[in-house]
């Protein structure tokens, strides 16, 4: 077992004990924000033929090389229609967007640019080849523009359809349990007795989960008490594929999920050099890969967002760019000092704002690791080196969150 590991080691580790990765076929409609488990071949053209560009007119660009050349009006060309007539010199065929261009004709005036009457057109604007659509200029029928790892975006879904796709074989969902523990936890709605308070850790972490593209599973909170969190972390590997805890990881007498894993299950690691987020540990509970996340709701959200959210993504096969990453980071300066920690990276939330040229950064509430209204009022966190204080109107390097 490794302890106080650097979010970088902790990060390899994790992904040192990846998920199985099972892919299912799924229909267009059902895939959205789902993984993409193959390279997708378009199987036609993008345009499928030369097309208009505009609403006007296919022309001979030679014919139109005067101003105010009058052209023999051959026809009409409509999207969804068979073939217009060829364009013979001295002529024009009326087109609409995303019509054919007819044979012979190699530039589009706009019909602002003309004067019409029943039998002929007078050209007043330039004629443009660029207002022809080129048969496969965006793809090629055969070429692969969606790649096995990418997210199915609501632009990549239109792309799938585009290239003639109804099915999709995509990564499965990993089923992640979410557990709280904590002996003070009350559900939200329930009567609050002495010394109790909401849970709140699994609604987040949960919807975390969901974002990230797995299937969470809620499971009632765990009390402070062996028994129990053996039971439920039975559970959880029986009927899921990762575990999530929160809470009980710490130092004290009644941090059991450090105990119970310790005495029964296989630690990798035991905290980070971060702050906040120290305390977590990974390993594997009856073989089932396990974070323990820290029970402090801004911690448990920085943690998932820092460590487990590139896990899931390595597990999916994902691109490298679900999620945040701390290795694309965006460069902010400060409109107010900011604390580092001492040893530790150090994740203050921060708001982030362009302005002219820059990105500034500010915060506005108390930063405690409880105050989950922190990760609410910004939408980012520094990533303020080990050691290091930083003034207004330093640069630093940051995650841009949404
Ligand atoms: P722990 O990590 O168990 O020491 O908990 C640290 C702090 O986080 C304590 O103040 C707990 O009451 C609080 N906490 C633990 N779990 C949750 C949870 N699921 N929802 C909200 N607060 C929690
Ligand atoms: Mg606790």
């Amino acid at each position: 077992m490794e302890t106080n590991v650097t979010l970088e080691r902790a990060v390899e580790l994790a992904c040192a004990s990846p998920l199985a990765r099972d892919t299912e076929r799924a229909s267009l409609s059902d895939a959205a924000g789902r993984v993409l488990a193959t390279d997708l071949a378009s199987k036609v053209d993008d345009p499928r033929f030369d097309n208009s560009a505009m609403d006007g007119w296919a022309v001979r660009a030679d014919d139109c090389a005067i101003p105010g050349a009058c052209l023999r009006i051959i026809g009409t060309s409509q999207a969804g229609a068979s073939p217009p007539p060829m364009v013979g010199k001295g002529e024009a065929c009326r087109i609409m967007t995303g019509a054919p261009v007819p044979e012979g004709a190699d530039a589009i005036v706009m019909i602002e640019d003309s004067d019409t009457d029943d039998a002929s057109v007078t050209i007043n604007g330039p004629a443009r080849p660029g207002f022809i659509r080129k048969r496969g200029e965006n793809l090629r029928k055969g070429e692969a523009s969606l790649v096995s790892g990418a997210q199915l975006t609501p632009a990549a879904l239109s792309l799938a359809a585009t290239m003639g796709h109804d099915e999709l074989e995509i990564v499965v969902r990993p089923n992640i349990a979410v557990i709280s523990v904590g002996d003070e936890l009350v559900p939200p709605g329930q009567p609050l007795r002495d010394g109790a308070i909401y849970e709140s850790n699994t609604y987040g972490i949960a919807s975390l989960v969901e974002q990230m593209g797995g299937r969470a599973q809620r499971f009632e909170t765990v009390q402070d008490d062996l028994d129990g969190l053996r039971e439920a972390l039975d559970e959880a590997a029986e009927t899921c594929d990762a575990i999530l805890t929160s809470g009980g990881v710490s130092m004290g007498q009644w941090d059991f999920v450090r105990r119970i894993m310790e005495e029964e299950g296989d630690v990798h690691f035991w905290r980070i050099l971060m702050r906040p987020g120290g305390p977590p540990l990974f390993g594997l509970w009856k073989g089932t890969p396990i974070f323990g996340m820290p029970g402090n709701p801004v911690s448990s959200h920085v943690v998932f967002t820092l460590l487990v959210a590139p896990w899931m993504s390595r597990c999916m096969g994902a691109h490298e760019d679900l999620g945040p990453r701390i290795a694309s980071p965006v460069r902010v300066v400060l409109e107010s000092p900011l604390k580092g920690a001492p040893g530790k990276l150090c994740l203050r939330r921060i708001s982030i704002r362009s302005e002219g040229d820059a990105l500034l950064a500010s915060t506005h509430t108390h930063q405690g690791s409880g105050n989950i209204h922190s990760m609410v009022a910004h939408n980012g966190l520094s990533l303020l080196p080990p050691d290091a204080d930083a003034n207004e109107g330093d640069v630093i390097d940051a995650l841009w969150l949404r």
